[in-house]
């Protein structure tokens, strides 16, 4: 957002909305004075901020500060590849940390349980090598009592439709980073778009359709700039 009155817009339509949380990108110059209106604003409603990695162990006293705005979780405060400075700054904060881009297969979710590095994982399928590793990873997680979460990578309606069919394991119980594709596309290259709708009561969802939208070959040869033929002998 361009200013700090616009976000508190934006935030205050979504919550009026009926979105059931909030999650704010946090970096340095746009932090605590940021997180803290909106917190005023919006007391009681489950807040998350997503750092992107932007920050260092170093940056510790922050997190601590952090901690009064009693936030849902800090998203992947430290470098994209750690979950060693993770685990020490999860010993030494009260909110749960949890890892975005860290964990980027099977064995970075094995290693963060092993050495406590989160309280939460976030999982995208396109980020850990496909559903199936997804579904591994949500199973380490359940079994290690950690929570997830579904992440957004602007999936067209076909990965979409794939993220809120993962969506429904047990163990995902924060509400996910999936969009309509409306919010992302003038023209879905898969069809049907994944549309918003309501939720009987009353919150916004999405439906999972019984099969797989097809992608939608006019489209996707309209906005193709390259293309490359593998073949195995
Ligand atoms: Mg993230």
């Amino acid at each position: 957002m361009d200013s700090l009155d616009d976000l508190l817009d934006g935030v205050g339509k979504a919550v009026a909305d009926g979105f059931p949380r909030i999650k704010l990108k946090f970096r340095p110059g746009w932090d605590l004075p940021m997180l803290s209106a909106v917190r005023k604003q919006h007391s009681q409603h489950p807040i998350h901020i997503d750092c992107n990695s932007g920050y260092r162990l170093s940056d510790l006293k922050l997190f601590q500060q952090a901690d009064e705005f009693e936030l849902a979780m800090y998203e992947q405060p430290l470098p994209h590849d750690d979950v060693v400075d993770h685990a020490e700054l999860q010993r030494q904060v009260r909110t749960p940390v949890c890892l975005d881009e860290s964990v980027y297969n099977v064995r970075q979710a094995e290693l963060a349980i092993r050495l406590k590095s989160c309280r939460f994982v976030n999982i995208k399928p396109s980020r850990v090598g496909g559903v199936t590793n997804a579904i591994a990873i949500h199973d380490l997680c359940q079994a290690a009592r950690i929570p997830c979460w579904i992440g957004g990578m602007l999936e067209s309606a076909v990965g979409a439709n794939l993220c809120v069919a993962l969506a429904m394991l047990d163990n995902f119980t924060y509400p996910a980073d999936i969009f309509p594709s409306s919010r992302f596309y003038r023209e879905d290259i898969g069809t049907p778009p994944l549309e918003l709708i309501r939720l009987p009561d009353g919150t916004p969802g999405v439906r999972a359709t019984q099969q797989l939208p097809d992608p939608h070959p006019d489209r996707l040869r309209k906005l193709t700039v390259q293309q490359a033929v593998l073949e195995t002998k």
